[in-house]
């Protein structure tokens, strides 16, 4: 195979790593990831809109039917004052969640090369190959390392360090509920649509995903939503930040950390600006959560032996769903450059990094200019969703909407 023997240590083991592990080996090259959880990685059952990127390995190694772990849906409702229909578009979109993806692509890579609770702390790159140094005194050598670590990537900070994540000013209020847990009403409305709410300084959006149980086998439809709302920076972000311990944090609080206050002040605010069945999803769910929405631009992801990828290298704010399919397709694009090139790695990441560059900035600038009309009250009712990873649309799977199809 072109990269036989190519050895790959990929910093972060979520989906970004994974992929670049999976694409990497299929490459030929001998892949280890380090990940720091202790633990497997689960993604508090947040909703994951998918891109024919995103899925790829999947499509590509049929490991797993895309259908089987996924949900569909074929219109978009614009919610209206009274909770009824204001606009309705045909198109359809399928939806994951990061449980299942994450489970679906270490079933692919298996336990062996996966390693959890081992950070990396540092490298050193030569002509040769690259040094990697861990936060626990092991040392580690390999021909090639990417860097999948995330929005808080320390890497990036190694390889780029003017290149801070800025908050977006609004943050989002997520949660999920299973059938038991929602009005059957509602649970039936999502069976097949996407509802959006827009607001003059917010917005909603709800929709089905699946939850994973035992195995990707007993999958169950649940249903996610998001509450974009705006949060100035400064004593008001820092007090809704402010987990149950007394900690600030900077990009989010999970199920369980948010203090009991601000998740009541968050049901007295949805009983008050939205239609009734949006508030009641709300009010129903036991530990929502929140993700500060960020931006984050590069001017580099690569030097000859070290890549950045996902949202370790760009961070787009995620009105267009493409944040997953984005790190995705770093990694995928990744192996291609090194099998075009024979696995001579500084030419393939010489190859690789112009046309990430330009996907990373683009993605970001389309995010950028989607969120400030969605949470300005200027987004049209009716109009077309910004989901799409190269452009606006290419999100859309119709061929997956079959059943029984992967
Ligand atoms: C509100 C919201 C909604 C979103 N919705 C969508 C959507 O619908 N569709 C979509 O495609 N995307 C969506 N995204 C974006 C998506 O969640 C991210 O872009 C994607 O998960 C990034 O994956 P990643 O692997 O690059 O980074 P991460 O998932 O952040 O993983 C980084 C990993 O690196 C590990 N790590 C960090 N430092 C080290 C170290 N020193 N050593 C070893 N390991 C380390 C971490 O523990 C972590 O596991 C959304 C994001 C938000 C905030």
């Amino acid at each position: 195979m072109a990269c036989s023997g190519l050895r790959v240590i990929v910093m972060g083991g979520s989906l970004g790593g994974l992929s670049a592990a999976l694409f990497l080996r299929d490459a030929g090259c001998d892949v280890s990831v380090f990940e720091r959880s202790r633990t497997p990685l689960a993604g508090r059952g947040a909703g994951i809109a998918l891109n024919p990127a995103t899925v790829r390995y999947f499509t590509l190694h049929e490991t797993v039917a895309v259908s089987a772990i996924s949900m569909p849906t074929r219109r978009v409702r614009y919610v209206g004052d009274d909770g009824g229909s204001a606009a309705e578009i045909e198109v359809p979109y399928r939806f994951g969640s990061y449980d299942v993806l994450y489970r679906g692509l270490m079933d692919a890579f298996g336990p062996a090369g996966y390693h959890l609770g081992r950070t990396v702390a540092g490298f050193e790159e030569d002509a040769e190959g690259v040094t990697v140094r861990m936060a626990d005194g092991g040392v580690e050598r390999c021909d090639l390392l990417v860097c999948a670590d995330g929005v808080r990537s320390a890497a990036r900070a190694w390889l780029a360090p003017d290149a801070q994540p800025e908050y977006a000013g609004y943050v989002a209020w997520r949660g999920t509920l299973s059938e038991r847990e929602i009005d059957p009403r509602t649970f039936d409305l999502l069976r097949d649509t996407i509802a959006y709410r827009l607001m003059p300084d917010s917005h909603m959006l709800i929709y089905p995903i699946p939850e994973v149980g035992e195995s990707l086998r007993g999958i169950e439809r649940c249903v996610n939503w998001l509450w974009y709302r705006n949060v100035p920076r400064g004593p008001a972000f820092d007090a809704l930040m402010t987990d149950q311990d007394g900690n600030v944090r900077d990009v989010s609080l999970g199920p369980g950390a948010v203090r009991p206050e601000n998740v009541a002040a968050l049901k007295r605010d949805a009983a008050a600006q939205l239609p009734q069945w949006l508030s009641d999803a709300i009010r129903r769910t036991g530990e929502p959560f929140i993700q500060a929405i960020m931006d984050c631009d590069v001017p580099r992801m690569a030097t000859a032996r070290v890549a950045l990828i996902g949202d370790g290298a760009f961070v787009a704010r995620p009105h267009a769903a493409a944040g997953t399919a984005k790190a995705a397709e770093d990694a995928w694009q990744l192996g291609l450059a090194l099998r075009a090139t024979g696995g001579d790695v500084p030419a393939a990441l010489r190859e690789w990094e112009p046309r990430q560059l330009a996907l990373g900035r683009a993605l970001v600038e389309r995010n950028r200019r989607a969120g400030s009309r969605l949470q300005s009250g200027a987004w049209p009712v009716g109009a077309p969703l910004a989901f799409g990873l190269y452009a606006q649309g290419d999100s859309v799977m119709h061929w997956a909407c079959q059943a029984g199809t992967a």
